[in-house]
């Protein structure tokens, strides 16, 4: 059984379908504050708060958990500075507490959501593993920490773990069943969706004054079913023999500006999509593009369905058929 945390989460529950589908059992732990129970895919759905010791260690006794794949965090980057009490709680402290229950229970098996982020301002991209580590606000911070934990806890108790420094996750599933549904909105691919089906008036440019070819920022995009399979397939590394710790970027390694994304979605969906350009977002780097060797070499992954046409076609699909 494998004990998915924020299963019912944007890539939780993507992730969820995925190991359902090649035949592994999952429970899903999840206090729904920003996931939807109608994305939880797996009959085994555990509604607890991570900070929830006595119910963690009670999950670990009703199920026999092989391995954790842990999403549940809060990841809105402005919020962070201005609540760290809120991110260092939860994604660092309350991640603590569930890795000390792991080792209680000899599960020694953890899956970790990380981010592109905790690199900072790039120093230089493609940005490689080696890459300085410098967060620039409490959400990377929050997750730099549990990295570091990680390290200590691989040497200490030998609770091997997979660090997976996500990109810019974006698209939904192809079937159509599950989706992209944030409360309050804040990335670029769904509201740009948002603004061609009617439901916003325009969208706002963060900055046209980047030192990229159309002032725009540049980012790695990678569609959600691909950062899926990075899961399952960094699940597996752990099971096999030789499956030491390790952290990975997981991106494409190739960057699309925000122009070329909103170009690309008028492309997909007919619509004309007004723009306003405003001041720069604070916080956002110029360009963050993976170099992505490392996971394909480590985890045999490769992208499938990372075409910005594809992302932005199943968004779009998701987004005129929602279900939550
Ligand atoms: N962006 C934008 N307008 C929006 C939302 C985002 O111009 O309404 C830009 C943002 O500044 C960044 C890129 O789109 O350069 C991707 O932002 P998103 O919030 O989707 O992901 P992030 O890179 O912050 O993880």
């Amino acid at each position: 059984m494998i004990l998915v945390t924020g299963g019912a989460g944007y890539i939780g529950s993507h992730t969820v379908k995925e190991l359902l589908r090649i035949g592994y059992e999952v429970v899903v732990l999840d206090n729904l504050s920003q996931g939807h129970r109608e994305a939880v895919l797996t009959p085994h759905f555990e509604q607890v708060d991570l900070q929830d010791q006595k119910a963690i260690r009670s999950i670990f006794k009703k199920y026999s958990i092989d391995a954790v794949i842990h999403f549940a965090a809060f990841s809105i980057v402005g919020e962070s500075n201005l609540l760290p009490h809120k991110y260092f709680n939860n994604n660092t402290k309350n991640t603590l507490q569930l890795l000390d229950t792991m080792i209680e229970f000899g599960v020694l098996k953890f899956v970790f959501s990380s981010t592109c982020s905790i690199y900072g301002n790039p120093e230089y991209v493609p940005l490689d593993e080696k890459h300085p580590i410098r967060p620039i606000n409490a959400y990377a911070e929050s997750k730099r920490m549990v990295e570091s934990i990680l390290e200590y806890y691989n040497n200490a108790y030998a609770l091997k773990s997979v660090r997976l420094r996500y990109f810019n996750a974006c698209g939904a599933d192809l079937d159509g069943q599950i989706g992209e549904s944030h409360d309050p909105e804040t990335h670029l691919i769904p509201l740009a969706l948002k603004v061609a089906k009617g439901e916003k008036p325009h969208l706002n440019i963060f900055g046209t004054d980047y030192p990229t070819p159309d002032g725009t920022c540049i980012r790695d995009y990678i569609h959600v079913t691909d950062l899926a399979d990075a899961h399952i397939k960094a699940l597996e590394y752990l099971k096999s023999a030789s499956g030491e710790s390790i952290t990975l970027n997981l991106g494409t390694g190739s960057g699309y500006s925000v122009k070329e994304v909103i170009e690309t979605c008028r492309e997909v969906t007919g619509h004309p999509i007004p723009t306003i350009e405003i001041t720069r977002r604070e916080g956002d780097p110029s360009v963050l593009v993976a170099q992505s060797q490392l996971v394909k070499d480590k985890l045999n992954w490769i992208p499938k369905n990372s075409n910005l046409k594809t992302i932005i076609h199943s968004a779009w699909q998701w987004e005129v058929n929602r279900r939550f």
